[in-house]
């Protein structure tokens, strides 16, 4: 088979599927020389295995609002593989939610999964809910009611869910006392839970610092470092915030962040004082990225036109850019910008940010380009560390955890470059992710037979 004939074989089942179909097109591109190598993997049927979920669950949910009306709105998890560990993946609230869009994040997960060396199977659920605008109390009654469902198809060994878009510490408290009233027990059955109730340090703030510390092992591979670099950074909720403290901490300079309405430009650079203001507007005070050019002066706001065919964030001048807001954030033009502009690294936080032109445009100047799969896998990997802590029934110290995830973050670096070279594609980030996650998964399918 082709390319061409297995991206027809998804086709035809996910007609309707545009962001699952553009995740299985960029895995298959670059895992065909693997599967030319290896002729049992295509006998098997491996990688028509991995397109197909385990099990998708889609059900109702419904809540009731602060003026007594009922609200209806749809719930999923898609269990996608469980061949190296339990399911393990996140859950998004927001609008955009379809099973489209949480059938690509399930796919990228198993792979991401793989690469981190936990023992993690990959999963993905969440919610067309909107949680902005809503009341505490309205954010409750509906985790509240989206788990009396979702408790039934999950357990703290078989599939552990966490946060993503829209599921911060707040929903995942709600979220977790409804599992624990249901089922009457105190397990790790969500990860991202507070300090003091079985969360692990850390992991609020793993997602950010490993995405940095994977651009300071490829600025390092590359002969530089973050240090004294003008960097462009999208978002401004859990992923951004820790990446621009990170980048504080190691000497560059942060100079945007957004929300779904505009984006700030600090020339002078997010320092750690205006870095909290930002997360007290955010995560306390859930305001708009524009408070933030109010207060502070030598920042400018700008709307950003969704209909418009760039985004003027990724045409400032810089030396590295971060996206780390939602998938499809980063088209051909704005890579373009960014090329003309000097930069000379690209490296996800969000998942599938970056369009297929645009990764084009990236890797034919020479940008280095790290796919989301393997720079923001830190969060998933603190994740389980937390599952690790949980069923030991200890603690590990902040400095464990985080010298852990140093390790894991240099460890999938290693990994990638090293099987983007033994497939020929050295320096490639993208093909060697691909390849690492996807062999360690067929393996795993392999040696359990067709199940
Ligand atoms: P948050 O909800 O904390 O923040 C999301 C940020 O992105 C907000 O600033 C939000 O703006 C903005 N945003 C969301 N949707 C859109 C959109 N359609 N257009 C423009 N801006 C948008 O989410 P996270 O920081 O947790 O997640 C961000 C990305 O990182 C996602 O792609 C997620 O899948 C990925 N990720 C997250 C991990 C984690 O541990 N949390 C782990 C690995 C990847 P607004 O406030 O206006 O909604």
């Amino acid at each position: 088979m082709t390319i061409h004939d297995y991206l027809a074989f998804v086709k035809q089942r996910n007609a309707h599927e545009p962001e699952f179909l553009q995740a299985v097109d960029e895995v298959i591109q670059s895992v065909i020389p693997v599967l030319d190598r290896h002729a049992e993997y295509r006998k098997l049927r491996l990688f028509e295995r991995m397109t197909e979920p385990e099990r998708l669950i889609s059900f109702r949910v419904n809540w009731m609002d602060d003026q007594g009306q009922v609200q209806v709105n749809r719930g999923y998890r898609v269990q996608m593989n469980s061949a190296i560990g339990p399911y393990k993946g996140g859950l998004r609230f927001h609008p955009s939610v379809t099973q489209s869009v949480l059938k690509f994040l399930a796919f990228e997960q198993v792979f991401k999964n793989a690469l981190t060396g936990v023992p993690m199977g990959g999963g993905k659920g969440g919610s067309d809910f909107d949680p902005k605008g809503k009341s505490e109390n309205e954010v409750m009654r509906f985790c509240h009611a989206f788990m009396g469902e979702l408790a039934r198809h999950i357990d703290h060994r078989t599939d552990v869910p966490a946060g993503d878009i829209g599921v911060g510490g707040r929903e995942i408290g709600y979220l977790f006392g409804a599992y624990k009233k249901i089922k009457n027990e105190f397990t790790g059955v969500l990860t991202g839970k507070g300090i003091g109730w079985g969360g692990s340090l850390i992991r609020t703030e793993a997602t950010g610092y490993g995405l940095i510390y994977f651009a300071e092992n490829m600025m390092q591979h590359a002969g530089s470092s973050l240090k004294g670099k003008v960097c462009l950074v999208s978002g401004s909720g859990n992923v951004s915030q820790y990446a621009i403290e990170k980048i504080i901490h190691l000497g560059g300079k942060a100079v945007t962040a957004s929300d779904s309405n505009g984006f700030i430009y600090d020339e002078s650079g997010i320092t750690a004082e205006k870095l909290e203001f930002l997360k007290d507007l955010k995560n306390n005070r859930r305001g708009r990225i524009k408070e933030y050019a109010d207060k502070f002066k030598g920042s400018v706001y700008k709307d950003i036109d969704a209909k418009s065919d760039h985004n003027p964030l990724w045409a400032l001048k810089a030396d590295c850019a971060f996206p780390c807001a939602t998938q499809n954030e980063v088209n051909e033009k704005d890579c373009k910008n960014l090329v003309k502009n000097g930069v000379k690294l690209l490296a996800e936080g969000a998942n599938m940010p970056t369009t297929p032109e645009g990764i084009n445009v990236l890797i034919d100047n020479g940008v280095m380009y790290a796919p989301g799969k393997a720079s923001n896998a830190g969060g998933v990997a603190t994740s389980g560390l937390e599952m690790t802590q949980n069923y030991m029934g200890n603690n590990w110290t902040r400095e464990q955890v985080d010298e852990k995830l140093h390790g894991i973050m240099k460890s999938i670096h290693e990994i990638s470059l090293a099987a983007a070279k033994e497939y020929g594609k050295p320096g490639n980030y993208m093909v060697g992710a691909n390849i690492a996650g996807f062999v360690k998964v067929a393996k795993a399918m392999q040696a359990q037979g067709v199940i």
